[in-house]
Order: C-alpha cells, then sequence, then structure tokens
C-alpha cells in the first residue's frame, strides 16, 4: 500500500488516546500482508488504561540482525478551528505542494505509515524487523512502550538498533534527530507551621519564609554547566501556593513545586534526593515524581547510519539534538541503542496538523535506507 493510502486510513481512525481497535485493525492487515507476524494486546485499568499496544515481527534468517521501528498511533484531543474534519485526511493542493491534513498526520501516523511503506520494499531475507507500536505515548504512557518492552523481553526479541519516529524535524524535512533526551522530574515541595494571629507571632509559626528560603537555594543551584551533547540541566519554580483568604492569619502550610530538565549527568533519583535534603534544611518535604530518564546515543555508527539515509534523499545532514521534550526513547534505551527521525513539527498537536505529502514519500525511502543499513551494514 503507498504510504499517502496507508496515511490517510490511519487519520481516519479517531484514536485519541488511549487509542484501541480500528486503528490497530488497519494496521495489523497492511503488516499482515507484509508478512509480519502481529501480536496486539491490552493493558492497564482505568483512568490511564485500557491501552492497546501492538508488536509485529518478520524474522530474517536465524543469527540474523533485528532492526525495530518504534511510534504510536494514539493522538491528542482535536480541539477548534479546524478547516477540515480531523478524523477524515483531506488532501490538499497548495502553492508549495500537496498537504495531507488530519490529527496525527505529523504526530505520528504519517511516519508510521512511513515505516511500513518502507519496509514493504525490504526483502525478507534482509534480516528481522519489528514494529513497536503503542496507543498510550500521547496519555499517561502507563501501559504503553513499557508493556511492550515487557512483551519483547518476555519473547526474548531484542532488536540491536531501533528507530523511534518523533517529529524530529524543524524547518525541512532533514534538518534534525535525536540522539537524546534530557530526563524530567518535578517535585512538589511543602512546609508546615503553625497556624496563628499576624500580631501575636510568637503563638503561630509561618512557613513562608521557610518556603521562600527553600525556593531561594534551590533556584540558585547550578546543577551542571552541560555536555558535549547536552545543553545544562535547568531547574524551574512552576507553581507557588498558600491560599490564605485572611489579611491577619498566618497560614499553616505553604507549598511550592519545581520541575527539572536534566541531562545525562544526573538521574531522576540522585536530584530527587538533592532536593529533599535542602527542603529538610528548611524544615520542609519534598516529594518526587520521575517522568522520565535521560538517554543519549552518542554519536557513532547508527548515528551515521541515519545521517547518511537522510543526506541521501535530501541533501542535508541532520543536526545531532538532544533538545526537546521526552519521548518513548525513554523506555526503548533499555533495550538497545535509540535515535529519533520523523517529519516536521511545526503543526504538531495543532488545529490543522498537516504533512507534505512529498515529505512522507522521502520519509519513506529514508526509513528503508535506514532500515537496510542497520540490517545489513556495520556494526552500530
Ligand atoms: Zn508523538
Amino acid at each position: 500500500m503507498s504510504v499517502v493510502d496507508l496515511a490517510e486510513r490511519l487519520i481516519g481512525c479517531e484514536s485519541v488516546t488511549p487509542a484501541r481497535g480500528p486503528v490497530f485493525d488497519a494496521l495489523q492487515a497492511v503488516l499482515e500482508s507484509a508478512g509480519f507476524e502481529v501480536h496486539r494486546f491490552v493493558a492497564g485499568d482505568p483512568p490511564e488504561g485500557p491501552v492497546e499496544n501492538l508488536f509485529a515481527i518478520r524474522r530474517g534468517a536465524p543469527g540474523s540482525k533485528h532492526f525495530a521501528f518504534a511510534g504510536h498511533v494514539d493522538v491528542v484531543p482535536p480541539g477548534g478551528g479546524w478547516t477540515s474534519p480531523p478524523f477524515a485526511a483531506e488532501r490538499r493542493s497548495e502553492p508549495g505542494g500537496d498537504l495531507l491534513y488530519g490529527r496525527g498526520a505529523v504526530d505520528m501516523k504519517g511516519a508510521v505509515a512511513a515505516m511500513v511503506a518502507a519496509v514493504e520494499t525490504v526483502p525478507g531475507e534482509a534480516g528481522t524487523i519489528s514494529f513497536v507500536i503503542t496507543g498510550d505515548e500521547e496519555g499517561p504512557a502507563v501501559h504503553g512502550t513499557r508493556a511492550l518492552i515487557s512483551l519483547m523481553r518476555e519473547r526474548g526479541e531484542i532488536p540491536d538498533l531501533c528507530l523511534v519516529g518523533e517529529p524530529t524535524s524543524v524547518d525541512r524535512l532533514g534538518d534534525m534527530m535525536k540522539i537524546g533526551r534530557r530526563g524530567s522530574v518535578n517535585i512538589f515541595l511543602e512546609v508546615e507551621g503553625t497556624q496563628g494571629h499576624v500580631a501575636y507571632p510568637h503563638l503561630a509559626d509561618n512557613p513562608i519564609p521557610r518556603l521562600v528560603a527553600m525556593l531561594a537555594e534551590l533556584d540558585a543551584l547550578v546543577l551542571d554547566e552541560g555536555t558535549d551533547w547536552f545543553q545544562p540541566s535547568n531547574l524551574e519554580i512552576t507553581d507557588l501556593e498558600v491560599g490564605n483568604p485572611a489579611h491577619n492569619v498566618i497560614p499553616e502550610r505553604a507549598k511550592a513545586r519545581i520541575s527539572i530538565r536534566f541531562n545525562d549527568l544526573h538521574s531522576g533519583a540522585s536530584l530527587s534526593e538533592r532536593v529533599g535534603e535542602i527542603a529538610m534544611r528548611h524544615g520542609g518535604t519534598a516529594l518526587p515524581i520521575v517522568s522520565g530518564e535521560p538517554f543519549l546515543t552518542p554519536p557513532g555508527a547508527f548515528s551515521t547510519i541515519v545521517a547518511d539515509a537522510v543526506e541521501a534523499e535530501t541533501g542535508i545532514r541532520p543536526e545531532a539534538s538532544t533538545s526537546g521534550g521526552t519521548s518513548d526513547a525513554r523506555f526503548l534505551k533499555e533495550l538497545c541503542p535509540v535515535i529519533e527521525f520523523g517529519l516536521v513539527n511545526a503543526t504538531m498537536h495543532k488545529a490543522d496538523e498537516a504533512v507534505a505529502v512529498e515529505d512522507l514519500k522521502t520519509l519513506t525511502r529514508i526509513y528503508r535506507r535506514i532500515a537496510l543499513a542497520a540490517l545489513t551494514g556495520a556494526q552500530a
């Protein structure tokens, strides 16, 4: 099936996160006709679930290399302001070339369609190819890729390399790939005092000065100076809450929240411990929620494969970046080296999300080159 036909078919299946059912039926049908063995399973309970996932594999000769494509078929809610129905792909001719409109066109049904169309033309004897597709990337991501990784471990089907098709290009297809992502931790801070009358402060204990001192110390932290591949880790104060409606009352409690995006010099646990110590010194508590550890696939054989493929089809060499938010690569890195490369991300999560039809075709050829080089090429 052509990449455009498949992208249209996937967009036509409404799949606001967590996705289930028809969008997976469509994917399963085309993967099976391309010779893949398809495993689908539903994981989790409300409110994060149930979530559907799909693992598909086409085995090469015993001992051959295993290359995995990873992605998601869930999408964010369409929101308002669309000029065509978000779940009916619409192809429009525009001055710069045809565009395909629909929720998920860029993030990332278009890329999933390109992966499938790419492997349809990769000969089976080239090696083992698999698809790791979740219906829960845009949501809590609790029962998605992590559950797929468990399944792959149980089955002993561990890829040698994995490409995630998130939209990494910025201004034009091919200008950026991600070789890493920062980790993320949110920490809830709280200081408890004793409520009382502002005119009798000796009978009360105001928690606000202690929280303010704690935040000042946290805000002044220099976590690191950055690395060759990562910008410096950053701590932001994201909320401050006392909620005291009275002018003559010392409140009993003050709360704040910080968010740290960190590079591979830290872990969620090391930062949580450090913040916890500071909070304690100011008589407060810190409750961390780590939403992702950083990952890095240092430039080497795999990034060269991706960059060569991109350059061969677009004429430009992608910048190797570690910018942006977290992605499911934070989990997949447990299995093997991971790199992300995909479409231009300008319209992702927006109204009138759209992909250039020409980009879909070019991406398909890039993915084909990457798969072939990963399976037959040098050790990565
Ligand atoms: Zn995405």
